[in-house]
């Protein structure tokens, strides 16, 4: 079990308040509508080439929306998508977004073994860094993946360059998640080799004995507005996890999801483009960068694998 060592301010997250306006992170996990995980209906990578792309008309659309309300965000993109659309990326990059690694190929770290993880996630991390021509240093795992099971993920990362990670999902997740093992705000991570990683975990609302997600996916497009704001309100520094294909109406549907897994992929997405838009008007954003230069790192809790 990790042990943590918490400061007299606690748990909470040590944004300072005051002068600085403080808001939402926005984050993006750059991938196309047919990355859904754990699912037989979609083919290996092998043949993502043939399936219909739809990633750069719409992320170009969010980038369109970042630029009107002059937002900074963090995108998460996957190795695969470095090294097949690289001029999305640069394009990306260019309009000063911050570049983070997604994984390779959207492979669930406790799937894979830890040698296995370290070689998606190098060529990954290699191919992005080329790409754009900067080190990558953020690092968000496929399915908040990262689990009680495979916590000897963090110390591969860190050496693989990462310093900042958002994989921790501090609840139950349908593909991961880590439970109470973890603050739920920002926190210094130890890992057993001495080096240290900044972790910003998911932002969740407590409704009744359930911690969801609400500003990411399926979530922010099933939930209503007001319901968001009201959170967003009680967290105006959450972390969200938007992808591209969440404002996508005219996606293909991928063909034999369960109903929780058609509902999850495809519930309110007519109108998302529109609450997103409404959501970054009246919250504003920032990128994980901005954010972690503001938090008094010395102050968070720290915790030791
Ligand atoms: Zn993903």
């Amino acid at each position: 079990m990790p042990e943590t060592q918490s400061p007299s301010s606690g748990f909470s997250p040590t944004l300072p308040t005051g002068a600085l306006v403080r808001s939402p992170i926005i984050t993006i996990d750059l991938e196309d509508w047919f990355h859904l995980l754990e699912c037989d209906a979609i083919p290996g990578p092998e043949a993502w080439g043939t399936l219909e792309s739809r990633i750069e008309r719409n992320t170009n659309r969010v980038l369109a929306l970042l630029a009107n309300h002059g937002i900074r965000a963090t995108f998460f993109t996957l190795g695969w998508v470095a090294e097949t659309y690289p001029s999305l990326l640069k394009t990306v990059a260019s309009q000063g977004h911050e570049i983070g690694c997604h994984s390779g190929l959207h492979t669930l770290i406790h799937q894979q073994t830890p040698e296995a993880f370290r070689m998606e996630t190098r060529r990954a991390v290699d191919a992005i860094s080329g790409c754009i021509g900067l080190p990558v240093t953020a690092y968000r795992a496929p399915g908040f993946s990262l689990t009680s099971q495979s916590l000897w993920a963090f110390e591969l990362l860190g050496e693989l360059g990462i310093t900042t990670d958002c994989s921790v999902f501090p609840g139950r997740h349908a593909h991961g998640g880590t439970g109470g093992l973890f603050p739920p705000g920002p926190f210094k991570l130890e890992c057993r080799n001495g080096m240290q990683l900044r972790e910003f975990p998911m932002t969740l609302a407590q409704v009744g004995p359930l911690d969801i997600a609400f500003a990411g996916g399926g979530y922010f497009r099933f939930f209503p507005y007001a319901m968001i704001a009201r959170w967003i309100r009680a967290n105006p520094d959450a972390m969200t996890y938007f992808h591209p294909r969440d404002f996508d109406e005219g996606q293909p549907r991928i063909q034999g999801l369960s109903a929780l897994r058609k509902f999850k992929a495809y519930a309110g997405l007519k109108g998302a483009h529109q609450k997103l838009d409404r959501f970054l008007h009246e919250f504003g954003g920032q990128s994980l960068g901005e954010a972690s230069a503001r938090i008094d790192w010395d102050q968070s809790p720290l915790v030791r694998l």
